[in-house]
């Protein structure tokens, strides 16, 4: 018996590709001259994709019958519609786990910098502004005495509240279901948004969490009001924050990711309360690497045992 053939549709993360060498014979979609020829012509030889952010939808993955396991890098999986795939018999994988530390200190280090205004202190740094003008003008906030209510208390969540402790800051949450911690749950999000000063947002992206951060939440954030996102920009009505911003119903917002990224709201871009990070939470070279050999480790133990490490919750009754 041959290798199993595994579609990558996009580029990825060159060391997922270096770990299924001998594993399996890659077809890497995007650098074919005719893809949709390519597909036609191995519909019913390719079982896996292995993927860093293509759109996999049932059409998808109708074209593709054989097709048994989708291993998507990342922890969020919203370009994959995990429910058509478990309806097709399909298990999708994630890379969760190994990344929490990496983003829990990107959005700790956001909230710094949103709270401080350090990007904006060293920008009037290097303009020559301290010396032209003078000391750099006081922050309105401190992170002494903020209450901090966490939108999705996950892995990360919890990795971001474990960080923001000993700033003796106070922590609530609201996720669907109430968990087994010490924090304060809010069955309503509004509810939660009434009674802290910064939203800390890690909840997946996808159709379920659409726009859920919209005016009226932050509204009721009110005037100190702190937005720190670094889950998905879907989750935000992108132009409600953008008025609140400009108009002073919340004071700043740092924000690691983008309703239509790469391409940023343009107010955002010259709104002097938004720190922006080009989508660089889990950005490091061990986490990446960590990253894709848990896709690599997804496959190979598919392929050997039938059992991929990390099923996504939607998989799970597939392969238990
Ligand atoms: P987890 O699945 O561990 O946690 C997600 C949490 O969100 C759960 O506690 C869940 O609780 C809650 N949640 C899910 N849906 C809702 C909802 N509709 N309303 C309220 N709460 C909800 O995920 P991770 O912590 O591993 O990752 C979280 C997200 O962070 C990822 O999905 C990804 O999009 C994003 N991310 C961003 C990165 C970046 O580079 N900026 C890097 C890595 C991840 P419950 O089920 O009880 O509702």
């Amino acid at each position: 018996m041959g290798l199993p053939v595994v579609l990558m549709p996009g580029p990825m993360h060159p060391a997922v590709a270096a770990g299924l060498v001998g594993h399996c014979e890659l077809i890497r979609l995007w650098e074919e001259s005719d893809p949709d020829a390519v597909l036609a012509s191995r519909r019913d030889e390719i079982v896996a994709v292995a993927t860093g952010g293509s759109l996999i939808d049932g059409a998808f993955l109708d074209r593709l019958p054989a097709v048994r396991i989708v291993a998507s890098f990342g922890v969020g999986y919203d370009r994959i519609d995990a429910a058509a795939a478990a309806e097709r018999g399909v298990v999708v994988t994630n890379t969760p786990g190994v990344l929490d530390d990496e983003v829990a200190d990107t959005a700790l280090g956001l909230l710094l910098m949103t709270v401080r205004e350090l990007p904006q202190a060293e920008r009037y740094l290097r303009a020559g502004k301290w010396q032209e003008d003078g000391a750099y003008p006081l922050t309105k906030a401190t992170m002494h005495g903020r209450r901090m209510g966490i939108l999705g208390l996950g892995r990360i969540g919890q990795a971001i509240a474990d960080r923001v402790a000993p700033f003796g800051i106070s922590i609530a949450y609201h996720n669907r279901r109430r968990k087994d911690v010490g924090y304060r749950y809010y069955p309503s999000l509004l509810d939660m948004a009434r009674d802290v000063d910064t939203l800390m947002i890690v909840i997946p992206g996808g159709d379920s969490t659409r726009h859920l951060v919209n005016a009226e939440v932050l509204a009721a954030l009110g005037p100190d009001g702190i937005v720190i996102n670094v889950a998905r920009g879907s989750v935000v009505d992108e132009q409600a924050l953008v008025d609140a911003l400009r108009d002073g119903t919340i004071l700043a917002a740092g924000l690691d990711v983008f309703e239509h990224e790469p391409k940023v709201h343009p107010d955002l871009l010259t709104l002097p309360n938004a720190v922006l990070l080009p989508h660089v939470g889990s950005a490091t070279i061990p986490t990446r690497n960590a990253m894709a050999n848990l896709v690599v480790e997804n496959l190979t133990n598919w392929f050997a045992y039938n059992a991929p490490l990390t099923p996504v919750p939607e998989s799970t009754p597939l392969t238990t």
